[in-house]
C-alpha cells in the first residue's frame, strides 16, 4: 500500500499478518520499518516490494520499534542481507541473546540476530529522495521501544511499534483508540504515559502503527486523546487494598 510518494506499508492486516511493517524508498536503496514475523509475513512483504517493482533495492537499514516477536522476529533474515540493524537496548539485547518472555508467550523458538547500532534519543538519520528518520526513545510497552519520526514527501509520519491503534468503531461512523498490550515482563506505566505525551508533541501528520491502520490526520491530537484514554484506564483500575 503506498502511503506517501516513497512510503509504503509492507504487511498488515490488508495482507492477512497481524503486525505492520513499512518501507521507504530512499533512491539507491530502501529503508525498513519494523521486520515483521515469520516466513508468512516476509512472503508478503516480499510480494508487496515486487508489487512496487522495489525488490532490485537493497535494504541498506532497518529501524525496529522493538524486540516483540511480531516486529522483530525476522530480524535474523536482515542479517542475512546485510542489512543495518537500529534497534535500543534492553531489546537489542533480548536480540542478540534470546527472549524468554516471546518464547512463553508466542510459545515458538525465538532465533537470535544481530544489532548493528543501538539508536540514542533524537538521533537524526538521513538517506537520498531527502528523508530523514529521527529516533525517540519511547519506553513503556517494552524498555527499550523507541519510536520513530519520517520525514518524506512533505510528510512526517510517526512509526509507533506498540503504543496505540486506530480501530473501526461500529455502529457509529468513527474510529477509536486502543491502546496496546500492557502485559510485557517490564512494562512500565510511569514510562508509558510520559512516551505518549512526547507522542503529543512531535507535529506528525500520519501514524504508522504497529497493528492495524494507518492513519491520516492531527497525531498530537490523537496522542493526547490516548494520553486520556490511558488516564481512565488507570482510574477505573481495581484499588489495591
Ligand atoms: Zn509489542
Amino acid at each position: 500500500m503506498k502511503i506517501t510518494e516513497h512510503l509504503y506499508k509492507t504487511s498488515g492486516v490488508e495482507y492477512g499478518t497481524n503486525s505492520n511493517t513499512f518501507v521507504v524508498d530512499c533512491g539507491d536503496g530502501l529503508v525498513f520499518l519494523d521486520a515483521g514475523y515469520q516466513q508468512i509475513q516476509w512472503d508478503a512483504m516480499q510480494a508487496s516490494l515486487r508489487h512496487w517493482g522495489l525488490d532490485g533495492k537493497p535494504v541498506t537499514h532497518a529501524f525496529i520499534t522493538h524486540g516483540h516477536f511480531d516486529h522483530a522476529g525476522n530480524v535474523y533474515r536482515l542479517n542475512a542481507m546485510g542489512t543495518k540493524i537500529i534497534m535500543a537496548d534492553p531489546d537489542a539485547y533480548k536480540m542478540e541473546h534470546g527472549h524468554p518472555e516471546m518464547e512463553q508467550l508466542f510459545g515458538a523458538k525465538w532465533i537470535t540476530g544481530t544489532v548493528d547500532q543501538r539508536p540514542s534519543d533524537g538521533e537524526v538519520f538521513t538517506f537520498g529522495n531527502g528523508v530523514r528518520i529521527t529516533a525517540i526513545a519511547a519506553p513503556g510497552h517494552s524498555d527499550g521501544s523507541f519510536a520513530y519520526v519520517i520525514e518524506v514527501d512533505g510528510h512526517k509520519a510517526l512509526c509507533t511499534g506498540d503504543m496505540y491503534y486506530i480501530v473501526p468503531h461500529p455502529p457509529e461512523d468513527a474510529v477509536d483508540l486502543e491502546i496496546a498490550y500492557m502485559g510485557s515482563w517490564d512494562f512500565s506505566m510511569e514510562k508509558f504515559t510520559s512516551t505518549l505525551e512526547k507522542m503529543g508533541t512531535l507535529g506528525c501528520d500520519i501514524l504508522l502503527p504497529g497493528h492495524y491502520y494507518v492513519y491520516y490526520g492531527d497525531i498530537d491530537e490523537l496522542s493526547r486523546r490516548a494520553v486520556k484514554t490511558l488516564e481512565e484506564l488507570r482510574s477505573t483500575e481495581p484499588k489495591k487494598a
